[in-house]
C-alpha cells in the first residue's frame, strides 16, 4: 500500500504536519476536521465586516526561524509585525504589559512594591514548603508571597478554576515564563532599548485575523494536492490488517477512509475512546481522568470607531470572572470597519456550567456590568452580542494529571502506525508555534520510505518539554 496518512484535526498542528507532507511529497494526506473551518482555537471567524479570533492571539517572534520564514512566504505582506500594547489590572491601577521599568516606579502601589521587596530580601532564607511540590509551592517559592497573592494565585484560580494548592507544578514550570524575580527583571529590561532580544515588545499578525495562518497552511495543503474535509467527525479509528480505518460522520452520514497511518491531533483523551478495539480499562480510566478547562467568549459589536488604544486587558483580579479582554481591531491597526469596534471577554469556565449555558443577551448584560466595574464602560450602543464556546481550551493540570497522561502516553506510543501531537493530542498548555513545531517534527522523523524514526521522536518529544507558553 502507498504511504496515505490521516490526520485527525486542522488546527495549526494538524495543518503543520501535512502542510510539510504534501510539499515534501511524502505520499497521500488527508486531514479530517470536525468543524467546517480550519483552524481549531487559532481559527478566526466574521463578524460585522471584521474577522475576530478566538480570544487573543498573537504570534510570537520566538517561532523557530524555519517555520516563520515559511509563515512569511505563505503570508507575504500580510503577516504584520506589531508593538504590544496592554495592560494589566493590579489593585486598582493600571500597569502597562509588556512590563516597562518607568511605568512599574510610578504606578505599581507602594505596599506592592514594597511588598516585593522583602519577598526579594527574605528569598535566600525561605526553606522548602513541606509536603508535595505544587503550582502554588513553586512560585511562592520563586517569586514570593507578594506577586502571588495579588497575581498569579487570584489569575490561577479563574483560569483553572481551581485553588493553586492543587495545581501541578508543571503549571508553574511551563505556563509561568516569569517564575522567578531574575526572569521578571529580564522581561523588564527588555522593554530598554537595546537590551531586549530582536522583536521584544512585537509581536506578528495577520491581516485578516489569527485564523489566517492556518487558511494559508491549508490552501497550501490543497495546492499541493493534500486534502482537507471539514465537517466531518472522527468517531471511530481501527486497524484492518495492515489499514488503518478511520470513521467520520459529515452530513449526517457515516463515512471510512483508510490509510497506512494515523496522525492525531485531536484530545488523546478523545482519540482512546475512538479506538477499536478498546484500549485497557487502566487507559481509559486515566485518559477520563485528563479534564480540560472549557472557555466562553463573548463578543460586543460596539457603535464606535475604537474602544481604547489597548490590544489587551488582562484581569487577574477575582472581582470580575473575565480574564482578559481584547478589541481585535487594535491587533491589526485596522482601521475599517469605521463605524463599529468589536471587544472580546474570555470567560474560562466548566462546561455544562451556568457560564456555558448561559445565553448571548445574558453574557452581554454581564460583561458590561464586569467592564464598568474596572472602570472601562461601555458608553457606545451594542449594536450585537455574540458568543462562541471552546470546549477545550486549556489543558488542566491538576496534581497528579502526569501520571494519567504517562499511562494513557504510554500506551498509545506502542501502537504502530499512530501517532499523538499537538496541543490536545499531548495535553500541552502550548502556543501555535510549538503546536506547528510538533508537526513538522514528526514530518522530520519519516525516513524515505516512509519508516518512522521512534528514537528521533522521542528525542523531539522531550524537547517539546522546554515550550514555555507565552501570553
Ligand atoms: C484563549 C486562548 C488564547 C490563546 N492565545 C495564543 C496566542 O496569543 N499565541 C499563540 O501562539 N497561541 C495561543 N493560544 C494557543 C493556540 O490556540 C493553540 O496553541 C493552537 O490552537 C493549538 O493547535 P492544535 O492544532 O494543537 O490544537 P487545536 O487548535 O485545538 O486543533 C485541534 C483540532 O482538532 C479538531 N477536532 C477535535 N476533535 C475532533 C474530532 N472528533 N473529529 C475531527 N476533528 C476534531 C478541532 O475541531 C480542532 O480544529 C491560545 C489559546 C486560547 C484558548
Amino acid at each position: 500500500m502507498t504511504s496515505h496518512t490521516i490526520i485527525l484535526g486542522a488546527g495549526p498542528a494538524g495543518l503543520g504536519a501535512a502542510f510539510q507532507l504534501a510539499r515534501r511529497n511524502l505520499g497521500r494526506v488527508t486531514v479530517i476536521e470536525q468543524h467546517t473551518e480550519v483552524g481549531g482555537n487559532a481559527g478566526s471567524f466574521p463578524l460585522e465586516g471584521l474577522r475576530v479570533d478566538y480570544g487573543s492571539h498573537r504570534l510570537h517572534p520566538t517561532c523557530e526561524p524555519r517555520i516563520l520564514q515559511d509563515l512569511q512566504q505563505l503570508l507575504g505582506d500580510a503577516l504584520l509585525l506589531r508593538p504590544r500594547h496592554g495592560r494589566i489590572r493590579l489593585r486598582n491601577r493600571w500597569i502597562r504589559f509588556p512590563l516597562r521599568p518607568l511605568d512599574l516606579a510610578l504606578r505599581l502601589p507602594p505596599s506592592f512594591l514594597a511588598g516585593v521587596a522583602w519577598d526579594i530580601m527574605r528569598k535566600p532564607f525561605a526553606g522548602r514548603s513541606p509536603g508535595p511540590e505544587t503550582f502554588a509551592s513553586v512560585l511562592e517559592r520563586g517569586l514570593g508571597h507578594t506577586i502571588c497573592r495579588d497575581f498569579y494565585f487570584p489569575y490561577a484560580r479563574k483560569i483553572w478554576g481551581a485553588a493553586p494548592d492543587m495545581l501541578s507544578p508543571v503549571q508553574a514550570r511551563r505556563r509561568v515564563s516569569g517564575n522567578s524575580p531574575a526572569k521578571i527583571l529580564r522581561k523588564i529590561a527588555h522593554a530598554i532599548p537595546g537590551l531586549g532580544p530582536l522583536r521584544a515588545g512585537q509581536f506578528y499578525y495577520p491581516r485578516l485575523g489569527y485564523g489566517q495562518i492556518s487558511d494559508c497552511l491549508a490552501q497550501a495543503v490543497r495546492n499541493a494536492g493534500g486534502e482537507i474535509i471539514l465537517g466531518a467527525r472522527v468517531t471511530g479509528v481501527s486497524k484492518a490488517g495492515q489499514a488503518w480505518q478511520v470513521r467520520y460522520t459529515r452530513s449526517g452520514e457515516s463515512v471510512i477512509a483508510e490509510g497506512s497511518q494515523i496522525w492525531s491531533t485531536i484530545p488523546a483523551s478523545v482519540l482512546v475512546n475512538c479506538l477499536s478495539p478498546s484500549p485497557p480499562a487502566h487507559v481509559l480510566s486515566a485518559a477520563g481522568r485528563l479534564a480540560f478547562r472549557a472557555m466562553v467568549l463573548i463578543y460586543l459589536v460596539v457603535e464606535q470607531s475604537q474602544f481604547s488604544e489597548f490590544d489587551a486587558h488582562y484581569f487577574p483580579e477575582e472581582t470580575l470572572p473575565l480574564t482578559r479582554l481584547s478589541e481585535p481591531k487594535n491587533y491589526s491597526g485596522a482601521s475599517q470597519p469605521k463605524d463599529v469596534t468589536v471587544l472580546c471577554g474570555e470567560l474560562p469556565c466548566e462546561r455544562d456550567s451556568h457560564f456555558w449555558n448561559a445565553t448571548a443577551d445574558q453574557l452581554g448584560e454581564a460583561m458590561l456590568g464586569w467592564l464598568a466595574s474596572v472602570d472601562l464602560p461601555v458608553r457606545a450602543r451594542v449594536r450585537q452580542t455574540t458568543v462562541r464556546r471552546l470546549p477545550q481550551a486549556y489543558p488542566m493540570y491538576t496534581r497528579g494529571c502526569e501520571e494519567h497522561f504517562d499511562t494513557m502516553d504510554r500506551w498509545l506510543a506502542e501502537v504502530d502506525g499512530l501517532l499523538t501531537f499537538g496541543r490536545q493530542g499531548l495535553f500541552a498548555h502550548d502556543n501555535l508555534h510549538h503546536a506547528l513545531r510538533m508537526g513538522y517534527c514528526a514530518v522530520d522523523c519519516l525516513g524515505p520510505e516512509g519508516t518512522f524514526d521512534a528514537a528521533r521522536w522521542a528525542g523531539f518529544r522531550e524537547s517539546f518539554e522546554s515550550h514555555v507558553v507565552e501570553d
